[in-house]
């Protein structure tokens, strides 16, 4: 290839190049953002921070402290306390720390009772470390209050259930001892 060529081939190229960065500077749609004055659309599905969901009709939130979350996390990211029993499970305290985590959605697929999800809350960047451990006041959806709606319906729940044992079992000494043979009844 003599000289020449060379030169008109690199001259073309030049010119092509150009022409792809006139239109990308004019024709195409800006995909930046001043962030943070700007802020970018989030997908529903993006794994962002955590909530507890709150479960108006139950009055409290659906976790019931079972642990699977906990168990199915690779990284040791949850934490629990347990109250309540049986059908009156919750728990009373649930502490993530975001930290350790990845992000990888296991803890969620784990829960059978669709009781934490992940929000397009992302912003995490803190100079205090405190940030990232997020306590169940934090997590529940509605804050303090929602925990401590959820704990009072555990705790009348459970007091309605010993009243409702309570009530059987006298019933049912009643009925024993009404059944049983009078003094001088009988032969
Ligand atoms: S997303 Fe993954 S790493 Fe984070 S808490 Fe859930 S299971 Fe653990
Ligand atoms: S969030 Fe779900 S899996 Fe985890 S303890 Fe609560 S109910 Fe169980």
């Amino acid at each position: 290839m003599s000289g020449i060529t060379s030169f008109i081939r690199g001259f073309i190229s030049i010119l092509q190049g150009m022409w792809i960065t006139l239109q990308n500077l004019v024709g195409r749609r800006k995909i930046t953002l001043l962030y943070p004055y700007q802020r970018p659309d989030i997908s529903p599905r993006w794994r962002g921070i955590f909530y507890l969901p709150y479960n108006d009709e139950a009055g409290r939130i659906n976790c019931v402290g079972c642990t699977l979350c906990a168990q199915a996390c690779p990284t040791g990211v949850i934490t629990m306390t347990k109250m309540g029993a049986g059908k009156h499970a919750s728990v009373n305290a649930f502490t993530m720390d975001l930290g350790r985590c990845m992000f990888c959605n296991l803890c969620i697929e784990a829960c059978p009772f669709d009781a934490i999800h992940m929000s397009t809350r992302f912003e995490l960047a803190s100079l205090d470390r405190g940030v990232s451990l997020l306590t169940i006041d934090k997590l529940a959806r509605g804050g303090a209050d929602a925990v401590e709606r959820t704990k009072r319906t555990i705790e009348a729940a459970l007091e309605q259930e010993a009243a409702a044992k309570a009530a059987a079992a006298a019933a049912k000494a009643q009925a024993a001892a009404s059944a049983q043979p009078t003094e001088g009844s009988g032969a």
